[in-house]
Order: C-alpha cells, then structure tokens, then sequence
C-alpha cells in the first residue's frame, strides 16, 4: 500500500474522549473511529489489525479441530422464552419489534441459536463429539460503554460451543479448548493468565478466563507466587482464617451504645473511638433477586465480595437494598446499620475473618450511633460465616500458602462447562448407544476479538506511539523514501517495495512528500515493526537503515541483499 494512497488519518494530540492508553492510540494512530457510545468504525489500519487476529483465532480452532459456521445476529423471542432468559437477561439485551409486530433482539451471545441448530440435526452419539463456532458481530447495550474496543456495545466475538455425549467428553473438549486458547494469546504476542472464574448463575462447573495482564483491566486477579493457582478475585478463595482465633482469651466486656455525631467511613469511626481497624465490623444491607433482604459483614478493611455473597446465599443477584428498605429494616437512615436490633426476617451472614472477633465495634441502626463491645453470641444471635469477603494481597495462596500477588487483567477470553442448562431447557437430546434418550452436554468459548486488538496495544506502547507484535500489525514493513523527489531514493524505495510485494509481505511504502520527521514519527505512532529507510547513505553507500520498533535498534543492509532476500529484516524481530 502507498502511503499516499492510505487512508491514515492520524492524529497529534491525545484526542479528548480517550482514557486509556490503548484507546488515545487507536484513534491517534488513525485506526477507528467513534460514531456513537461503544459504536466503532473501523479504519483500514485497525481493520487489518482486526482481521489478523480473526485469522489466528480461525486457524487455532480449525486445528483443534471445530468447523466454523455464520448464525444470524438477529434472533427471535421465541428461543430466549425457552431458555427462560428472555426476562433475565436485562437491559444489555436489546429486545425490538419487526413489522409484524413480532419481538426480536439482536445476539449478545448464541447459545439459544447454537442450541435450536443442533437439537434439529444431531440425534444420536455418534453425531459427537462437535465444536461449531463462528466469527460474528455480537450487540450488548452495556451500561457504561468505554475505553474503545474494551468495552463496546457493538464487537466482535469469536463464539465455539460443543456437543459431547457425556462430562468426560466434556471435559476433553474443555481443555482441547483451553490449550487452543493459549496457542492463541501466545501468537498475539501478549502477556497474558489464564485464571479461574466464576460460573454464575449456572453453577457448578469448571470455568476459566484468560486476562491479559494490564493496570487498567477492570479484572483483578490473584495469583501464587509460587504455584500456579490464579483465579478472578471473584472467586479467589481466602484459605481458612486462623487469625479470629487471636481473640480466644479476651473476656467479654459490657455492650455500650456510643455517639458517632458526623462521622461514618469505617476510618473515620475507628479514628474517633480509637480502636484499631480490624475490630470495625462493616454491615452492608442487600437484596436478592427472591426479595430476601440480608446484612452482610464484613472486617472494617475487608471488600464484601458480591459473588461469594450471591452463591453463599443460592442467590442468582444480590445488590446493595436501595434506601427506603435500608430504612425499613434498619429503622436509620443508610450508613448506620448493624446486626443489632433489625427488623424480624433479615438474614445476617459475616465474613469468617471475623467470626473469632470479640469486643468489637458495628453500627447501632441509629443515626450517629455504634455499639461497642460486640459480641457475636451474646449480642448479635444466629450469624452464618462464610467466606464472603475479597481476598488481599495479604492472605495465602489457598492452595499451597505461598504467598499471592493481586493484579489487574483484560478479559479477552472465557471458556465455560455449561453442562445441560440449555440442551435441558430446549430439548436439545440424543440417543445414547443404548437407545436411551439424554441431554447433550455442552460447552462455550468466546474470545473478545476488537478487545485483544485493543489489549494489544494496551501492553505495548512508548512514548512514541503503538509498538505492535508483529503477527497483529497492520503491516509488517514501512519503507520510507526520506525525500521522494531524489530520483534514486525514489526508485530504490520503489524497488524494494516490489521485491517485498513479491515476498508476501505486508508493506506500507511512504511515497509521501512530507519531512522526514514526519515519516518517521508517523511509522512509529502506527507501530509498524520494521522500517527500512532509503536516504543520503543509501545515494552514498548503497545502504538501507533497518529500524526495529520494539528495539528501537537501526542496522544497515546493502540494498543488494536487500533486493536479493528481504525477509532477512525480520530475522531480528
Ligand atoms: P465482561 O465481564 O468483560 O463484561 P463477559 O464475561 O460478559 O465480559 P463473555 O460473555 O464471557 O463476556 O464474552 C466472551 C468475550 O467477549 C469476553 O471474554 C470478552 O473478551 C468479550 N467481550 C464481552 N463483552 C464485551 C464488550 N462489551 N466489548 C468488547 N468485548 C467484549
Ligand atoms: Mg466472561
């Protein structure tokens, strides 16, 4: 492609509607544009970038051995009714009427079409195991559409699912897919982990995320030092507590109410009753989507973990009560509440971290109000524990108690056991080789293909613009002519961009008639991994500078080799 010729519209300055690296230099590097909240135009640059990443996602999962398929992005109401997630869904899906007044969505997912196909045409064992997947658009109206291709409403999604006779078989194609995965993040040249993680609603069944690790992921992930436990902070198991057992010997001292006139972060409260953070017990008032209405505690420097809280409770949701059924059970405004004289019917569930705690401090359910001596037993009554908390970079691998490191990761892929929730719910069966009826066992896998593009570039940057690996660069080579109205540069660039169209190279050559600054700050924000320089030295000597991005390295060739193999300039990338 000639420069000249590209559409390339690049900007200097960090454009206002980015926040994340990553996004400020897709826009910057002129690869997509806005046009609506999470809605993304594709440039040619960004497209090719887009398009490399489907061909490693395509070939890996050929090789593994899926076949692929195209579905509609349209789906009708009907099949969402049968899985029952019509009404569940929420307002991600975005449901709307055809002319005949019939009720559509457009797909965030495709279980319910992959299922309706293949009810109709597998019937027997012998029709298994199978791994269809597709490369498609998919549409989620999420709530806060940002950072680009990170989280958009309109994406693309690599989406398999698979078909097995039994969970042994299952669990074949799990991992088939899960080392499919890593071939494919390794080929994008990123740094990534694959970590546990939760399997909502659905239950019971194994689950892995694959996060590429960056400070601005909206994932925290925790993982060993020294094994190779890593899970989704979500999940991550805090190992069973001793330090409640601190307490053990401390006799109980007399329960006393105490004003707290103006003060309510859980700091502030233990700054003014001088007691030490760890003998603050926070009280968070939820709901679940069945109505019941629960205080959670939690330690005064703990997180209540709301997916911990939810499977603690056989909840599908849990969300903080609003303020009206705050004050209804508490009978205080919000920030007050405690486990301590509540409203009859409210479940009290607290973290094990604290279930050895005594004397401690908790909210009175009672405007600038606490209790202090608490004590579980005595004062507080029937308290489940549970691990309900967020784990910290304090607490041990549950594993093998090695120390953890909490990070930030990119979700750029999932793989998820379904088991029978749809074949069960659709009647997706088949015949066994007894002739017995049963529910096909199912299996789902999406990678984010527009979020790795961006996650790529999220890993790697510099100052000067995208560094790209190489098998997600647009191009694989710019040749820049330093000053395209010198005869012999010009047919020297244009040479080589010959041979190297000739190689199969992606080549961008810059046939611009701009200052040399500009090329090469424009080559470099673009982050093309070589670039082959025809200037004075090569009027002079016959030579070719051959600069590597990532290196930030410049060797020379003679243009003679050059011409002979110019595949050698990737030797060193
Ligand atoms: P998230 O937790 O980020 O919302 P998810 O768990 O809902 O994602 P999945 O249903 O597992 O997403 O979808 C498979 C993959 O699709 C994800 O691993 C992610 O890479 C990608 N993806 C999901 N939502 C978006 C989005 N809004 N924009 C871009 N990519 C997305
Ligand atoms: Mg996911």
């Amino acid at each position: 492609m000639r420069y000249s010729q590209l559409f390339l519209p690049t900007l200097k300055e960090d454009p206002k509607e980015a926040e994340i690296v990553s996004h400020k230099l897709m826009l910057r590097a002129g690869m997509i544009r806005r046009l609506a909240a999470g809605l993304y135009t594709y440039l040619p640059l960004g497209l090719r970038s887009l398009r490399r990443v489907e061909a490693i996602v395509r070939e890996e999962m050929v090789r593994a051995g899926a076949q692929e398929v195209l579905m509609p992005l349209v789906q009708p109401k009907e099949l969402w009714e049968e899985s029952g997630r019509w009404d569940k869904f929420g307002k991600e899906l975005l449901r709307f009427k055809d002319r005949h007044d019939r009720d559509f969505c457009l797909g965030p997912t495709h279980e319910e079409v992959i299922t309706d196909l293949v009810r109709n045409e597998v019937r027997s064992y012998r029709d298994m195991p199978l791994n269809l997947f597709q490369i498609q658009t998919k549409f989620r109206d999420e709530i806060r559409p940002r950072f680009g291709l990170m989280r958009a409403r309109e994406f693309v999604m690599k989406d398999a699912y698979s078909f097995d006779v039994d969970f042994e078989a299952l669990d074949r194609q799990y991992w088939n897919m899960y080392h499919t995965y890593t071939r494919i993040f390794e080929r994008c040249g990123l740094d990534f982990k694959a970590v546990k993680a939760d399997t909502g609603a659905i239950g019971g069944h194994e689950s892995h995320e694959f996060m590429v690790l960056a400070d601005t992921g909206e994932d925290q992930i925790a993982s060993c030092t020294v094994c190779k436990w890593a899970s989704n902070i979500e999940l991550a198991e805090v190992a069973q507590e001793n330090g409640h057992l601190v307490d053990r010997d401390t006799p109980e001292a007399d329960l006393k109410e105490v004003d707290t006139p103006g003060v309510k972060r859980a700091e502030d409260v233990c700054a003014f009753l001088n007691v030490p953070i760890d003998k603050l017990v926070k009280s968070l008032v939820v709901q679940t989507d069945k109505g019941d209405v629960v205080v959670a505690m939690v330690r005064g420097d703990h997180e209540l973990n709301e997916v911990k809280l939810r499977n603690a409770l056989g909840a599908e949701d849990v969300r903080l009560a609003d303020d009206e059924t705050v004050r209804r059970v508490t009978g205080a405004p919000v920030g007050f509440a405690g486990p301590i004289g509540l409203r009859e019917g409210v479940t009290l569930i607290a973290d094990r971290a604290i279930q050895g705690l005594k004397n401690f401090v908790v909210g009175a359910n009672k405007a600038d109000a606490h209790f202090v001596n608490v004590n579980w037993a005595r004062d507080v009554g029937d308290v489940v524990f549970k691990d309900i908390r967020n784990i910290t970079s304090e607490d041990v691998c549950p594993e093998c108690g090695a120390p953890i490191e909490i990070r930030r990761g990119i979700e750029v892929g999932h793989v998820f056991k379904l088991g029978t929730k749809y074949s069960e719910a659709m009647g997706a069966t088949f015949l066994d080789k007894d002739g017995k009826e049963r529910p096909i066992v199912m299996g789902c896998y999406g990678i984010g293909v527009s979020r790795t593009v961006q996650a790529a570039i999220e890993q790697n940057f510099d100052e000067n613009g995208i560094v790209f690996p190489k098998s997600v660069a647009p191009f694989d080579l710019i040749i820049t002519i330093v000053n395209i109205k010198n005869e012999q540069q010009r047919i020297a660039g244009e040479r080589l961009y010959e041979v190297a169209l000739k190689a199969g190279i992606e080549c961008i050559l810059d046939d611009r008639n701009e200052r040399p600054g500009v090329k090469f700050k424009d080559s470099e924000l673009i982050g093309i991994p070589v670039r082959l320089t025809v200037g004075k030295r090569f009027e002079k000597e016959g030579e070719v500078e051959v600069f590597y991005r990532e290196k930030k390295e410049t060797k020379t060739h003679s243009f003679d080799e050059l011409m002979d193999n110019i595949e050698k300039v990737f030797d060193n990338v």
